[in-house]
């Protein structure tokens, strides 16, 4: 069979590659990802993204950090949109580098739809999203036969103080509900899924910088996990994982023992 990977040419210059850099561990890069990261004149970063990463680049490279931390929006989305363009119009080579994958909750659309609109060459490299990189640092599979047969994204964002969210879709058994951006929602998450049918002692739990160095994972019950996430001081980057599955963590843990 012919080698048909259509981009394993060096990075161009004028264009934008939007690339996802994964959840932490610099290894869980993909191929291509390196090699951009490596070829790129100008890397414009978030938050997300880990500095042993942004040692992969070229010496001679910029990097030109975008934002975002919670409630710190360092440049507007319009901004950031605009920077890619005028980058790639002064003939760069630009990785536009994303924590986890570029299109799960990362904007990677809506600089995609401003390079589109001016004609800007670009394509995306997906990365390994928190959801999946998280859940096996933590021993969580998010499916599984005998627990779960769907998983959903969401975004636990709080939007005047409550999430919109689809809780009778979200609050059944049988499913892995990961939400992303919930550590400050997190009480209201467990009572909303709650008032809307999953058990008090429904399994639950929160991993802080899943697969890097310092990940830890911290396991309740819808009743208990906001008293316990609050007690154990977690600090963002945290994901939380509902349902069943997440007892399959005694038996399947293994990252944070092999430190210790
Ligand atoms: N595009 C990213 C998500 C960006 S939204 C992706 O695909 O993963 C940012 C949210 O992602 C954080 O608030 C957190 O909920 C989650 N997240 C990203 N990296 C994480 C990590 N290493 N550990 C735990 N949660 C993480």
């Amino acid at each position: 069979m012919a080698h048909t990977s259509a981009t394993a040419t060096s990075a161009r210059p004028g264009w934008v590659y939007l690339v996802g850099a994964g959840p932490g561990d610099p290894e869980l890069l993909t191929i291509k990802a390196a090699r951009l990261i490596a070829e790129a004149d100008v890397i414009v970063y978030d938050n997300l993204v880990s500095d042993d990463i942004l040692d992969m680049a070229a010496p001679k490279a910029e990097r030109l950090y975008a934002g975002k931390e919670r409630g710190n929006h360092s440049l507007p989305q319009e901004q950031i949109n605009q920077l890619l363009v005028r980058l790639a119009r002064e003939g760069k080579a630009v990785v536009r580098l994303k924590g986890g994958d570029p299109y799960t909750f990362g904007r990677g659309g809506e600089e995609v739809e401003t390079l589109h609109s001016d004609g800007v060459p670009f394509e995306v490299v997906p990365g390994i999203t928190a959801a999946a990189g998280v859940a096996a640092y933590a021993g969580i599979p998010l499916t599984h036969r005998n627990h779960a047969q769907a998983c959903v994204f969401v975004t636990g964002h709080l939007k005047d103080g409550s999430m919109n969210l689809d809780w009778p879709g979200l609050a059944r058994k049988r499913q892995t509900v990961v939400i992303y951006m919930g550590l400050h929602g997190l009480p209201h998450l467990c009572e909303k899924l709650m008032e809307h049918g999953l058990p008090p002692d429904w399994p639950a739990a929160i991993v802080q910088h899943g697969t890097r160095p310092t990940q830890r994972t911290v396991t309740g019950t819808l009743t208990t996990l906001p008293g316990i996430a609050d007690a154990a001081n977690l600090k963002a980057p945290t994901l939380i994982i509902v349902g069943s599955v997440v007892t399959l963590r005694e038996q399947l843990r293994w990252h944070e023992e092999a430190g210790k």
